[in-house]
C-alpha cells in the first residue's frame, strides 16, 4: 500500500559548488537569519547562532507570543554576550509574515514553530525573495497525516524564484538522514536496510510530559505504523511491534516500530534500500499513561463541545502537561539516536552503526534547554549555515539526504552532536 499520494519526479540534484551572493544584500544580510517560533529547538538554534558570530549576521527571533521570544534573548546575552531582535507575528497569517521579512530583510527564514506554519511560511518566502529552512514536514490540523507532497508540490515555485528550500534539517529527520549519505558515501558500497533508532534515555521526574511539543508529538506516536520493504508500505497498528535493544551510554530499552517523516524522503532519494524502518524508545510509565488518556478520548482532534465552546481535546491536554523546554532544569541521562545500515562493502555484506549520544545535563547547562530540543536545534542551526555559506545550494525544494553529507557531518562534531561509526557482527536479527 502506498498512502503518500502519486510519486512525482525526482528533483535534479542541488549543485554543491558557491553560490554568488545576491549584488542587492549587503554582505551582513547575505548571512541574516528570521527565526520563528519560540520553543524549545529554536531556543537552541538562536543560542547556538549567537554562539558562532562568524556563521551568522544578525538574528530576529519573532513568534506568536513576543515574550517568549524576549526570554531566548536575555538568555543569549547572558550566556554569550550577544543581542537579538525580537518581534511578535502570527506565522498562520503569509501578509503579516511578509510585512515582517521585508522589514527585516533576511537571507533565511528558518521556521522553527509547528508544522502547521510551514506551507504559509513557504509562501510568506516565495513573496518576499528569502529562502527557507525547517524541522518537520507539513500537518494539516484537523488530520493528522504529515507526509512531504504537500512541500514537494513547491519545487517549481521555488525553482522558478531561484530560491532554495531545505526540509527537515533536525536530528530525525535530518541527522539520520545525512547519516545515511555518510554511509552510502563512505562505508557501504550499496545499502540493502536501514533501521533508525532513536532511543531517549532521560528522566524529567514528571508523571506523564513530552519532550517536544505534546500536540505534534502525541499525533505522531498514536499513529499505525508503517514501514518501507520492497517498494511496499507495511502499515501495522501503533505501538504494536516490540524489540529490545542495547543502547550505548544509556542501557537496554524496549523500542516500538513507528512511522516516521524521513521515511518516504529516504525511500524516494535511495531507491536502493530494500527495507527501511524507524524505531522509539518508550518507557513502561509513558506508554500506561498514553493508553489511559486514548482511552478516555483526550488525544482525540475531534472537537467536542465543553460550556457552549468546541474544544479540541488533544489541544486542551497541551494546555495541562509541562511545557517540553520547561523539563530542561529537570531532565537527566542521555539520548542515543542513529541508523544501523547492512549492505556491501567490497563484495562483502557488512552491517555499520553510526549514532549520535548527546548528555541533557550538558545541553541544558550549555543552552538551558534539554537534549531532545538540543539534538534539533544544532541541526537546524547546522544546515542553515551550510545554505548562507553556500555549501549547501540549489533552486527549489530539496531535503537533506540530497547533499553532500561531509560539511554536515564535520559540522556536528564541531557543535556539539559528535558521532561514532561502529561495525557490527552483523545484521540485526529481527
Ligand atoms: P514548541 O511547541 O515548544 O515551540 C513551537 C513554537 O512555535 C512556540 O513558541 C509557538 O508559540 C510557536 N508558534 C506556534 N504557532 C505559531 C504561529 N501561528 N505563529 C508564530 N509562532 C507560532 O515546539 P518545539 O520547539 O518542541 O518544536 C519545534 C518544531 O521542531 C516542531 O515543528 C517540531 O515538530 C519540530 N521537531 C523536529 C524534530 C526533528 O528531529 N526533526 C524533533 C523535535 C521537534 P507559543 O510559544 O506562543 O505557543
Amino acid at each position: 500500500m502506498d498512502g503518500l499520494g502519486k510519486r512525482r519526479r525526482l528533483h535534479p540534484a542541488p549543485r554543491s559548488h558557491m553560490r554568488r551572493p545576491n549584488p542587492l544584500l549587503t554582505e551582513n544580510q547575505v548571512k541574516d537569519v528570521l527565526v520563528i517560533g519560540a520553543g524549545g529547538v529554536s531556543s537552541v538554534a538562536v543560542h547556538k547562532m549567537a554562539k558562532n558570530p562568524e556563521l551568522f549576521g544578525k538574528v530576529t527571533l519573532a513568534s506568536r507570543r513576543k515574550f517568549k521570544c524576549d526570554a531566548i534573548a536575555e538568555s543569549v546575552k547572558a550566556r554569550f554576550g550577544a543581542t537579538i531582535d525580537t518581534a511578535e507575528v502570527d506565522a498562520d497569517d503569509v501578509a503579516a509574515t511578509a510585512a515582517l521579512i521585508e522589514r527585516v530583510r533576511p537571507k533565511l527564514l528558518v521556521n522553527l514553530a509547528l508544522p502547521y506554519q510551514d506551507l504559509n511560511l513557504m509562501e510568506a518566502c516565495l513573496k518576499t525573495g528569502v529562502d527557507y529552512l525547517d524541522t518537520a514536514n507539513y500537518e494539516p490540523r484537523d488530520e493528522a497525516r504529515f507526509q512531504y507532497s504537500w512541500q514537494w508540490d513547491y519545487h517549481e515555485r521555488f525553482e522558478k524564484a531561484g530560491l532554495m528550500a531545505l526540509l527537515g534539517s533536525g536530528f530525525d529527520p535530518g541527522v539520520t538522514s545525512v547519516f545515511a549519505g555518510h554511509i552510502k558515501k563512505h562505508l557501504l558500497d550499496r545499502i540493502d536496510t536501514l533501521d533508525i533508532l532513536d532511543c531517549n534515555g532521560g528522566d524529567h521526574g514528571q508523571h506523564f510530559a513530552t519532550n517536544f511539543n505534546p500536540e505534534i508529538n502525541i499525533r505522531e506516536i498514536t499513529a499505525p505504523a508503517r514501514h518501507y520493504e520492497k517498494g511496499q508500505w507495511i502499515e501495522t497498528p501503533a505501538l504494536s511491534t516490540r524489540q529490545v535493544f542495547q543502547f550505548d551510554q544509556v542501557g537496554t530499552k524496549n523500542m516500538y516500530l513507528m512511522y516516521h517523516e524521513e521515511l518516504e524522503s529516504l525511500a524516494r532519494f535511495y531507491p536502493e534500500i530494500q527495507r527501511i524502518r524507524f524505531w522509539m524508545t518508550f518507557g513502561d510509565q509513558y506508554l500506561t499513561h498514553l493508553r489511559v488518556l486514548q482511552n478516555v478520548g483526550m488525544t482525540s482532534i475531534e472537537p467536542v463541545m465543553y460550556e457552549g465552546r468546541e474544544v479540541i481535546p488533544l489541544q486542551f491536554l497541551k494546555a495541562v502537561l509541562p511545557e517540553p523546554s520547561t523539563l530542561g532544569t529537570t531532565t537527566k541521562g542521555k539520548t542515543n539516536i542513529g541508523d544501523i545500515a547492512t549492505g556491501v562493502k567490497d563484495g562483502a555484506e557488512k552491517t555499520v552503526y553510526v549514532y549520535n549520544v548527546c548528555d541533557h545535563e550538558e545541553a541544558f547547562a550549555e543552552t538551558g534547554n534539554q537534549a531532545v530540543s538540543y539534538t534539533t536545534g544544532v541541526p537546524a542551526m547546522i544546515g542553515a549555515s551550510l545554505m548562507l555559506e553556500g555549501a549547501w545550494a540549489g533552486k527549489g525544494v530539496f531535503n537533506i539526504e540530497q547533499f553532500d553529507p561531509d560539511p554536515f557531518m564535520a559540522m556536528l562534531n564541531a557543535h556539539g552532536l559528535p558521532w561514532q561509526v561502529h561495525e557490527l557482527d552483523g545484521p540485526l536479527k529481527f
